[in-house]
């Protein structure tokens, strides 16, 4: 019998000491994200403006704030976006990246998961 994926979150834990989201699942699966790895997908228009910038290598890119190097990422604060999606304020003031828990499943950085995304 084949489980299906559930982006239900049964528990969200934000570790600002080991700086990790943590979900745990409705179906029982965990997922573990670093917030620096969070901070750097942050899925707002801006920050996906800047990454496709930097992908095509065009131009000068225009820096908008203080710059965190891996390590230095923090959570100032976050809450929950209604039932859907998570909201962080890290600590570099930026904001308006809205975080929705079947994207947080999609790309959940765990080897299981990882695996079945290559066997498809
Ligand atoms: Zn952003
Ligand atoms: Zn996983």
């Amino acid at each position: 019998m084949r489980a299906t994926v559930s982006s239900d979150p049964a528990e969200v834990v934000v570790d600002r000491q080991e700086r990790i989201l943590l979900i745990a699942w409705k179906d029982g699966h965990r997922s573990v994200f670093s917030f620096d790895d969070l901070r750097r997908d942050c899925p707002c228009a801006s920050c996906d403006d800047a990454r496709s910038k930097r992908q095509t290598g065009g131009g000068l890119s225009v820096l908008t704030g203080p710059i965190l190097k891996r390590g230095e990422t923090q959570v100032a604060d976050y809450h929950a976006v209604g039932w859907y999606a998570l909201n962080f304020t890290w600590n570099d003031g930026h904001d308006t990246g809205i975080y929705t828990y079947e994207s947080l499943r999609a790309k959940c950085p765990c080897e299981q998961c990882s695996k079945k995304g290559k066997a498809g």
